[in-house]
């Protein structure tokens, strides 16, 4: 019985001490050869970024919060830094970043923080906000519960892209519309929304405009002193740095936005997001940042020939394929293609040794259909046999041409499905 027990432990590849196994736990990570083009869920840590964050988990572990030794000061410079580096990035103070654990927390936080400070100055004022139906669910599910309260939205709708048209958005406007929110460069299609005007129509009405730039910056130049959004949610898994780290940019000047604190405690944060400061992976989002404010330029060019190389060779090899999303508005690195005769009942593993996504990688687990593709007007069936393809700093253009050999497999495949 014993000897079971520990076997079975050894076949989980957990030692006996209760730590993995070191190679199983490589084995279980990724098959040879497979290719990872899913760089919109997320990306590797960088190496440089990892070596960075290492020496704050042990010995330069302090809290930032304790004021009163070198521990704690040496992890606080070290936030600083990084608060710069960040800062850099996007032209923003660093007393404007305020670290959170990722964009789903920033984009709850811009919400809610500014429709509380709304009602806690005056209670009875009625609040309406505009943002649109292809969001992230961290802005949806947010704001159905802003609706759910009391709050006016207005979700308006996008077009057979995925961008939202500026006329649109003008004609919802109500005397008592507070907040435009709208997302940057769509997780699943790739499409950039107009946020440059989008910010000049929120300024002539004197209404704040909160962007989730979670796929935008790091990958296209993101300037609030030159395209000037309120606040602004990001996140460092999507640009080579740590999960579990984010920020949101909250204006300090013209106008200085003001947001209740979400999270209450110790007052961390300037007194907006309390909670002991991640050091580790705050460092590990400032190197991140200060590696993709040198390489952008240069990466984004890259990828922008890669992108065109990949439809090339798709419409020669898959011409009966279609690309989901904005012909030219988009970001460099994401395709969402639509395989007409991809099902995915019919392919079950097909996928197996390519790592893309069949919708948004953060709704995956349930199976509901990408509510973006929804929005674009798309059937059930089309939505289906589309996938989102997204590329990243490692991929090259022979994993593009083995990627496409895997999808006309697939997309020409007749199997049998498995439950005849
Ligand atoms: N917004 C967008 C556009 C995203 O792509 C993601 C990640 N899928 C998020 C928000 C959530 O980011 P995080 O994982 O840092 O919470």
């Amino acid at each position: 019985m014993v000897f079971r027990i520990l076997h079975s432990f050894r076949l989980l590849g957990i030692a006996l001490d209760g730590t993995p196994r070191r190679g199983l736990a490589l084995n279980l990570a990724m098959k040879k050869n497979a290719i990872y083009l899913d760089y919109n869920a997320t990306t590797p840590v960088d190496s440089q970024v990892f070596a960075a964050m290492e020496p704050y988990f042990k010995d330069l572990f302090g809290n930032p919060s304790s004021a009163s030794h070198q521990w704690g000061w040496t992890a606080e410079s070290a936030v600083q830094k990084a608060r710069n580096q960040v800062a850099r990035l996007i032209g923003a103070a660093p007393q404007e970043i305020y670290f959170t654990s990722g964009a789903t927390e920033a984009n709850n936080w811009a919400l809610f923080g500014l429709i509380t400070k709304i009602k806690a100055e005056n209670p009875n004022a009625p609040i309406h906000i505009l943002s649109s139906n292809a969001e992230h669910s961290s802005v949806l599910q947010t704001l159905k519960m802003a609706q759910a309260l009391g709050v006016e939205v207005d979700f308006v709708p996008v077009d057979s892209t995925g961008r939202v048209a500026v006329s649109d958005v003008k004609k919802l406007l109500k005397p008592h519309t507070k907040l435009l929110s709208f997302i940057w460069v769509n997780n699943e299609v790739g499409t950039l929304n107009p946020i440059s005007e989008l910010v000049e129509l929120a300024k002539e009405n004197k209404i704040y405009l909160h962007t989730d730039g979670t796929q935008a910056v790091g990958k296209i130049p993101v300037d609030v002193q030159n395209i000037e959004v309120d606040l602004l949610s990001f996140s460092a898994h999507k640009i080579y740095g740590p999960k579990g780290v984010g920020v949101l940019y909250i204006r300090s000047k013209n106008p200085k936005v003001q947001i209740n604190a979400h999270i209450m405690g110790g007052g961390q944060e300037r007194g907006l997001r309390s909670g002991t400061l991640n050091v580790p992976g705050i460092v590990g989002m400032g190197k991140a940042a200060e590696i993709a404010s040198e390489i952008l330029v240069s990466e984004n060019e890259r990828q922008e020939k890669l992108r065109s190389y990949f439809c090339d060779l798709l419409k020669s090899e898959i011409p009966e394929a279609q690309i989901n999303g904005h012909p030219t508005e988009r970001a460099a690195n994401t395709l969402n293609i639509y395989l007409p005769d991809y099902h995915p009942s019919q392919s079950l593993g097909g996928l197996q040794n390519l790592g893309v996504s069949a919708g948004s990688a953060c709704a995956s687990g349930s199976v509901s259909l990408s509510h973006v593709l929804k929005a674009m007007g798309k059937s059930e069936a089309h939505i289906e046999s589309s996938i989102r393809v997204s590329m990243g700093r490692e991929t090259t253009q022979e994993e593009i041409q083995e990627a496409i050999a895997i999808l006309k497999k697939l997309s020409t495949a007749k199997e049998t499905s498995v439950f005849n």
